[in-house]
């Protein structure tokens, strides 16, 4: 069995995006990503540092704008349509949880395609059923590359995906099929989950529950991606029951230490490659 190492990942990522980034930085292009805040939520707190971190880490510019949590949609929509315009941001990301009554979706369209790095853009959402050129949303994006980088086989392998919502289980499954791997997506509704688990060659497994997948969920040899984030008495543990799984899979992703660290370094990915395009680099 081996352990898919994340943090290990990152960091060769990191590396090359850094030496990435000075070469536009000699071009005269700073690769900028914004980050927009509603409210001040604490989750969201952590998660911004990490961002501002992770940029800072390869020399790219991150500019947070919080806006109060009593702005209207009309505001948060107007911001984003001013960053889309901006030649100096090259990402958005609108960072979620969103203060109730705000429309993430609408608001989403507002951040135009060549900058919607995490995908959040109904247009980029199509483009990627359409295998036109997007961006995934970064999480979906960062299963895909654990898998790439492992040399994990997709080609006409069976992929079982639990989850399957917009951000995660939807866009991991037609990346996956983008793979050539046969992909069946898993949800609450479907009938006898362990067992339509048990057929993945490759098990992706995001529905944010604590330990849910067992080793009931696992043939032996398969490969467990585990997209689950959960804290469980102050810990940090996926959606998959690790230590019940790990002897039966061929691979997985610890948690944490798994899909988490590629996460924001594929939101980077993606706006190097969107001030390269920017810049007819
Ligand atoms: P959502 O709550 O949006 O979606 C959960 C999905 O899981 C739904 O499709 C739901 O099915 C399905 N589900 C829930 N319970 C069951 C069940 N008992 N059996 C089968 N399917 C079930 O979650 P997200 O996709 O946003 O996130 C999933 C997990 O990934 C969470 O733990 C989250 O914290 C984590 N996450 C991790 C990230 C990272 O960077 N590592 C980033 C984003 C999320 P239905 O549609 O039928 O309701």
């Amino acid at each position: 069995m081996s352990v898919l190492d994340g943090r290990a990942m990152a960091a060769a990522m990191r590396d090359d995006l850094k030496s990435e980034v000075a070469a536009l930085r000699a071009q005269g292009v700073v690769p900028g990503i914004a980050v927009v805040v509603l409210g001040d939520d604490p989750a969201s707190r952590a998660y911004v540092r990490g961002i501002e971190r992770a940029s800072a880490a390869v020399d790219a510019a991150c500019t947070v704008h919080r806006l109060p949590d009593d702005a209207t949609q009309e505001i948060l929509e107007q911001t984003l349509d001013a960053l889309s315009a901006d030649p100096a941001v090259h990402g958005i990301i609108l960072q979620t949880p969103l203060p109730a009554g705000i429309n993430g979706t609408r608001a989403g369209g507002h951040i135009v395609v060549d900058k919607d790095i995490d995908g959040i853009n109904p247009l980029s959402a199509g483009r990627l059923m359409l295998n036109l050129p997007s961006f995934a949303p970064a999480t979906a994006a960062a299963v895909l590359e654990i898998l790439r980088r492992a040399q994990i086989p997709l080609r006409g392998k069976h992929a079982v995906v639990i989850g399957r919502s917009a951000i995660v289980g939807k866009p991991a499954a037609l990346l996956l099929l983008r793979e050539d791997a046969t992909v069946t997506i898993c949800h609450s509704r479907t009938v006898d989950l362990p067992a339509v688990a048990r057929t993945a060659d490759v098990l992706v497994v995001a529905i944010g529950r604590a330990r849910f997948a067992g080793a009931d969920f696992v043939k032996p040899g398969a490969t467990v991606i585990d997209v689950g984030i959960n804290e469980v008495d102050g810990n940090m543990v996926g959606d998959v029951d690790y230590d019940a799984v790990a002897p039966i899979a061929g691979a997985i992703t610890p948690v944490p230490g798994g899909v988490g660290p590629l996460t924001n370094v594929m939101l980077l990915r993606n706006t190097v490659a969107a001030a390269r395009a920017a810049a007819g680099a």
